[in-house]
């Protein structure tokens, strides 16, 4: 293997590497690989230390995009707010907090802060986001609510609720998004084309020669031109994240893998404010948004138990689910509850399961333990037609 042909392999290892996606334990990529056929993923690959995984994103930059929305974090009421969230993606074991993070009354509340991807109450972590996009948005958010007068922390957590469950701040956001990014999609395109194929090309034919030099200087131009878009486009969408804007530009001057990849780089960060079940259905028609909102509305419906000691985390983690989560999913999406019982299916093999989980759908023989998975929910003896 040649020198030319082993610095392209390595080149696409690299470039392969920044084809993902990555996200925390409850995010969501909303991905196409073909056209406008997006789907729900959750990680292919995940870090339980590090509470991040990836999943992949379409390696060619014409093909695909790629959207990142996440779950509510933790709960929020006009009690306090505790780092126990009652939402848990399904299936698949209990998100929980970091050992050291605690629940709060409000009024106990001197201080929140944030440093780099975590949120700290009173210089304690309460919770680790994987961008500081979203740390950033949820301390603006903690911030109002604890600014706020006691009558009125019912109606701001109420209206928060309701924000992060509506469709249409996406909706505008990714339609100028989407018309926005057009000129810099071509540029990547452009760039891709002369990275993969006209310069292999080019040295195959000439090698080390003049040749290869203008076709260097043209890709570091298509660079130059694609990086200063991204640029300008991050600081329409993201004014505030002034650092990140500026590393970002830095990258993409010198590293073409990191400049092909500008689109998702502006994608992933574009909903971190929002709900999946609110940015699905703006993206995707087909049968896979009811079966997303299917599974998360069986989630609703029975959660997976989690064994709190403190008594702030058990009164905010009810009222959370109970006066602001279920009121507001209701009214989003009012037919949730049919969903929610709809019996498990079952292959015609599996005669000897006799129970359920009513959360994961799990079959199980014996119902003495739980379901593994949910945190020990109690089963339900599985009616057969
Ligand atoms: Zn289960």
């Amino acid at each position: 293997m040649g020198d030319g042909q082993l610095f392209l392999l390595i080149f696409t290892l690299i470039y392969l590497t920044d084809s993902v996606a990555w996200f925390g334990p409850r995010g969501f990529l909303l991905v196409s690989f073909l056209g406008r056929r997006f789907r729900a993923r959750r990680h292919r690959v995940y870090f339980a230390g590090f509470k991040s995984g990836f999943a992949l994103l379409n390696p060619l930059p014409p093909l695909g995009q790629g959207y990142v929305a996440a779950l509510f974090p933790f709960s929020i009421s006009h009690t306090g707010i505790s780092p126990f969230g009652v939402e848990q993606p399904n299936p698949g074991s209990p998100v929980l907090p970091s050992p050291k993070s605690q629940g709060w009354a409000w009024d106990e509340i001197k201080k929140i802060s944030v440093d780099n991807k975590s949120l700290y109450v009173n210089g304690r972590v309460f919770w680790k986001f994987s961008s500081t996009y979203s740390a950033r948005f949820w301390k603006e958010r903690l911030q109002s609510i604890h600014g706020a007068g006691e009558s009125d922390r019912s109606a701001l957590v109420d209206k928060m609720v309701r924000s992060y469950l509506d469709s249409r701040r996406p909706r505008r956001r990714l339609a100028v998004f989407q018309k926005a990014v057009r000129s810099l999609r071509f540029y990547c395109i452009v760039l891709f084309l002369q990275v993969f194929i006209l310069l292999p090309l080019v040295y195959a034919r000439y090698h080390d020669s003049l040749e290869l030099l203008w076709v260097c200087c043209l890709i570091w131009m298509t660079m130059w031109f694609a990086s200063f878009m991204s640029f300008a486009l991050h600081r329409r969408f993201f004014p505030q994240f002034k650092s990140e804007r500026w590393q970002h530009l830095f990258l993409s001057l010198f590293l073409p893998n990191h400049t092909i990849r500008s689109c998702d780089f502006l994608g992933k960060r574009l909903f971190y404010d929002s709900h999946p079940l609110a940015v699905f259905p703006i993206l995707s028609l087909d049968a896979s948004v009811e079966e997303l909102r299917g599974a998360m509305a069986r989630d609703i419906h029975c959660p997976a138990i989690i064994a709190l000691s403190r008594d702030i985390d058990k009164q905010v983690v009810r009222e959370f689910r109970e006066q602001y989560f279920l009121p507001a999913f209701e009214k989003v999406f009012p037919d949730y509850i049919d969903q929610a019982e709809q019996s498990p299916k079952l292959a015609e093999d599996d005669d000897d399961q006799h129970y359920y989980c009513p959360r994961c759908h799990t079959p199980y023989q014996q119902s003495a333990e739980g379901c593994v998975d949910c945190g020990g929910i109690t089963l339900e003896r599985l009616v057969r037609s």
